[in-house]
This record gives C-alpha cells, sequence and structure tokens, in this order.
C-alpha cells in the first residue's frame, strides 16, 4: 500500500500542513497542502491541491471557542478522507529547536517531548507552538508516529570555534551558544545543488535564504560550517521585523536608560524592527522596492550591505567561494536585491547575467564568472517529507 506522510509547520497563530503519497518509486509527492488560520482570534481552515485549487475551505466565528486540539482533529479528518487509498503512515513537524544534541531527526515519545520542552527558554517564541500540535496529534491520532525535524540540527557539523560565543566557559556550558537555524531549508538547497551541479557542491558554497525571516549558511562539501544565525532567530542579517546583529550594549542601553521592560525590548527587536523599522513604512520587500520615499531605499540598501558583509565573512571561513545560491520569497523573486548583492560580491568573482537575472535564473551568472550564482527554490516540508520517510524506513528495518 501507498505511504502516507502529514507534515506539520505550526507557528503562533496557524498550522500549515502538507500531506504527501508515495508514488510507484515511493517518493513522497505532495497531494494536497493548506493551513488553520486565526487559531485564537477567528478560525479558517483551507485545503489546496498542488496546483493552489482551493478543495475545501471552513470558517469559525471568533467566539466558537475552538481549542487547538478540535481544529487539529478537523485537519487531520480531512487528511484522512483525502489519502486516495493510501495508508496515513507518520507525521512530521518542523521544531525550530533540537538543542545541541539532536544533530538528526528523531521519533517523538514522551521523554522526547519532555526534552524538547526543555529547550523552550531556548526559542520561547517559537518552540511552544511546534510541541503545540504534537501533543494535540498524540490525543486525537494517539497510533499514530510522529517525527521531531529540528532546524538547528544541519548546522551541528560546524566546528566549535563558529558555535562560541566568547563568554564565560558555564555559560557555554549551559546552552548559551550559536545553534543556527533554517537548517531544513539549507539542507534541501545542499542536496538540489549536489544535483544540478555536483562538482560546485563538493565545494564551498554561500546560500541566502532571504525570506520575511532571513539568514545566510556557509557549506562545504554539503555540510554546514557556519551560519549568520546563533543563539536566536535574531542574530545575522536584518529581517522583515527583526534587527540581526546588534551590538549587545543596545539592550543594556533600552534596559538601563530608557527604562524598557524585557517584554518591551523583545516586541522591539523581533516587531519592530529590520525593513519595518528602518523604512518606517513595510516590512514587505515588494513595498520597499516600489516605494519613492528615500527611508525604503535605505532599508533595502542596509539589507543588502549586510548580505554583502556576511558573504565575505562565510567565504573567510571556509577560505573560498565556488558556487552562491539564493532561496526563499526575496531570494527566488526579487531581481533588484539579487542584481545588487551579485555587484556587491564582484571582487569575489561573481559576474551577474541580468538576462538571466530578470527570469529569476536558475543560472544567473555569465559563463566567465568566477563564481556561478544560482536561484534554488527552497522545500523545508519536503525535507521534512523525505525524513520522515526515512526515519519509519530505518525504523522497519530494525524490527525486521
Ligand atoms: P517566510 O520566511 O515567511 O517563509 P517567504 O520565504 O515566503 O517567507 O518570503 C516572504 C517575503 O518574500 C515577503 O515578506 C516579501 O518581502 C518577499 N517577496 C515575495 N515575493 C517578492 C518579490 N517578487 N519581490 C521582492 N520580495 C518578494
Amino acid at each position: 500500500m501507498r505511504d502516507g506522510i502529514l507534515v506539520i509547520n505550526a507557528g503562533s497563530s496557524s498550522i500549515k500542513f502538507s500531506l504527501y503519497l508515495s508514488n510507484s518509486d515511493g517518493k513522497p509527492m505532495l497531494s494536497s497542502k493548506g493551513q488553520v488560520e486565526g487559531i485564537d482570534v477567528a478560525p479558517h481552515f483551507i485545503a489546496q491541491g498542488p496546483d493552489g485549487t482551493v478543495l475545501s475551505e471552513q470558517r469559525w466565528p471568533g467566539d466558537s471557542d475552538l481549542h487547538h486540539e478540535d481544529l487539529l482533529k478537523h485537519l487531520i479528518d480531512w487528511v484522512e478522507d483525502h489519502l486516495d487509498g493510501a495508508e496515513l503512515r507518520a507525521a512530521g513537524h518542523r521544531v525550530v529547536h533540537g538543542g545541541p544534541k539532536y544533530s538528526t531527526p528523531v521519533l517523538v515519545d514522551d521523554a522526547l517531548l519532555a526534552e524538547l520542552e526543555s529547550f523552550i527558554p531556548l526559542a520561547p517564541l517559537h518552540q511552544p507552538h511546534n510541541l503545540a500540535p504534537i501533543k494535540a496529534l498524540a490525543k486525537v491520532h494517539p497510533g499514530l508516529m510522529q517525527v521531531a525535524c529540528f532546524d538547528t540540527s544541519f548546522h551541528r557539523t560546524n566546528p566549535a570555534v563558529a558555535q562560541t560565543f566568547a563568554l564565560p566557559r558555564g555559560l557555554t556550558e549551559e546552552g548559551v551558544r550559536r545553534y543556527g537555524f533554517h537548517g531544513l531549508s539549507y539542507e534541501f538547497i545542499a542536496r538540489r545543488l549536489r544535483e544540478i551541479a555536483p562538482e560546485r557542491a563538493a565545494g564551498k558554497v554561500v546560500v541566502c535564504h532571504l525570506g520575511s525571516g532571513a539568514s545566510m549558511c556557509a557549506i562545504k562539501d554539503g555540510q554546514s560550517v557556519s551560519s549568520t544565525m546563533g543563539f536566536t532567530a535574531l542574530d545575522g542579517l536584518p529581517m522583515g521585523t527583526r534587527t540581526g546583529t546588534m551590538d549587545a550594549g543596545v539592550v543594556l542601553y533600552l534596559l538601563q536608560q530608557k527604562g524598557m521592560t524585557p517584554k518591551e525590548i523583545e516586541t522591539l527587536l523581533y516587531k519592530r524592527s529590520g525593513l519595518l523599522g528602518v523604512s518606517g513604512i513595510s516590512n514587505d520587500m515588494r513595498v520597499l522596492l516600489e516605494s519613492s520615499d528615500p527611508h525604503a531605499a535605505e532599508a533595502v540598501d542596509l539589507f543588502v550591505y549586510r548580505i554583502s558583509r556576511e558573504l565575505g565573512s562565510l567565504s573567510a571561513a571556509m577560505g573560498g567561494l565556488d558556487a552562491l545560491v539564493f532561496t526563499a520569497g526575496i531570494g527566488e523573486r526579487s531581481v533588484p536585491v539579487r542584481e545588487k548583492v551579485c555587484q556587491a560580491a564582484a571582487w569575489l568573482g561573481v559576474d551577474l547575467d541580468t538576462a538571466a537575472n530578470a527570469k529569476n535564473g536558475p543560472v544567473i551568472s555569465t559563463a566567465a564568472s568566477k563564481v556561478p550564482v544560482f536561484v534554488i527554490p527552497t522545500d523545508e516540508e519536503m525535507m521534512i517529507a523525505k525524513h520522515t520517510r526515512s526515519v519509519l524506513g530505518k525504523l522497519s528495518q530494525a524490527a525486521e
């Protein structure tokens, strides 16, 4: 019988899902996707086919007192009715934090869940929302195997020097260190690059994941050696609403001189900064690029400047650069951002092909470019489906 794998990516106000059914070769293929959004306000369920055709939609009034579990039950009932003869074998979850320990996806049991809860202080804004559907699913579908796939795992190959802050050792040992995020996206891209350009993928590659959350990763022979995000997903590049790297002294200033509370500082750093904070207009790159306001241009310039600086830094960490890859919302679609970044990277041997860039690639550098530049769409959900399938495969091998 064909396998069905449900992928769940849960955030603070929405649960996104993708259903993968195996084809005749056993490969997972996207069958449907959708989300429940507005969970605590007025829930809205939508399911779509791979091409975006709406298959089902339901809205509940704001005062309907529905819990997480009720909504997940609705989702799983819909999924079970749309398996097309396949058997639902497992759910794979995106979990932001696997701590210093988990370098691969793992099967969820009570002990693991307790351990993942102990990482909540490391990612208080994301981890609880990632764990909620795991717990709810265990109640509404107790027999279903669940696999946790971590955003931090791919970076566990980073050398100690790339994972350590210059803090007293005790804090490092306690877990105050650089973890890195967006790992499922980077892993997907590393595998895809190996298919498209194997000789480059065997070398030194920098991937720019530029979405509303943005980071960059240095990948050497398929393994992460350094990335721009650190202890939290606040580090590195300025993002839609997050600061990116900032002198820690600013936080002291806000606390001591401005009398701000930790909660106010958290909101400032995560929700009111980045492209939105600098432009005063929007966190959306499309809006900024279309605006004639000089503050919008300043925000775009700062974004490009930080990417260019990090490109130098990550290349230094690897001792060179053999390929550059753009991915995620801005990376896959923004012609002007890629153009500015590539122009600033001329010193590294990047030569942009403007016509190819205008068509969004897949290769946007000239034949003469020392460093080829690729645009590769990322697919974190597919990566989770593949990981979940391989955890199941290992389990059935062990049982034989
Ligand atoms: P997330 O990090 O939420 O998964 P995405 O990878 O989908 O985000 O990226 C979303 C961002 O991509 C939007 O905030 C928007 O700024 C940007 N974006 C999408 N399309 C374009 C485009 N054509 N040009 C510039 N930016 C774009």
